[in-house]
């Protein structure tokens, strides 16, 4: 099923916005326009249509480029709050689901649709060098595309749902850190899985 993004005689709004304050909200976020954002929000937006307004939704995206923020910015769901998680997996794909139910609705991107519009096409297979596909171009293709390189099907949340659960807390012998019990006899980084020497 393929929802349009709501057209009105105000214009288009996408995640409840007129289009000037979507653009707005991604550049004061983000730092600039990322095409990623961009179309990371069109696909918050069809999945928030496809839920429904009265949800109270859980957010899964599956690459850590762009889309994590753009759930940040358009719902409710951050990492710190524990209602947005990431999955490693470099696929530009999202689901927001009915935390109680689990369900909801994935949105990808979907290739095929995008060979309509061959400058996203381009762009996100990395066909083209980035000084011969200039920005304002590709965020032309991307406005005119809006929801329409997306796909979107129901889903069942299976995995993931939970929310973590913070366990027993002690204190670390071997740096005097408070730290998860359930690591062992010493915090990670103690027993040498950490990420850093002190200068
Ligand atoms: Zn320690």
């Amino acid at each position: 099923m393929d929802t349009r993004t709501s057209e009105s005689s105000a214009g288009t709004y996408v995640c409840g916005r007129s289009l000037e304050d979507f653009l707005k909200a991604i550049e004061n976020f983000h730092g600039w326009k990322a095409p990623g954002m961009m179309l990371g929000g069109f696909m918050v937006d069809l999945a928030q249509r496809q839920i429904g307004p009265d949800v109270e939704a859980d957010a899964i995206v599956e690459t850590c480029h762009c889309l994590p923020d753009a759930v940040q910015i358009f719902t409710p769901c951050t990492v710190g709050n524990g209602w947005l998680k990431i999955l490693d997996w470099d696929k530009f794909a999202l689901s927001l689901y009915d935390r109680r139910k689990l369900t909801g609705h994935r949105v990808s991107l979907d290739l095929e649709k995008t060979r309509a519009f061959p400058n996203l096409y381009n762009w996100y297979m990395r066909r083209v060098p980035k000084k011969d596909l200039p920005l304002e171009v590709l965020h032309k293709t991307i406005l005119e595309a809006k929801t329409a390189v997306l796909s979107s099907r129901a889903i069942s949340v299976t995995r993931l749902n939970t929310r973590k659960k913070k366990g027993e807390t002690d204190i670390c012998s071997g740096c005097g850190e408070a730290y998860p019990t359930n690591q062992g006899r010493q915090c990670t980084a103690c027993q040498g899985d950490g990420y850093y020497e002190f200068d």
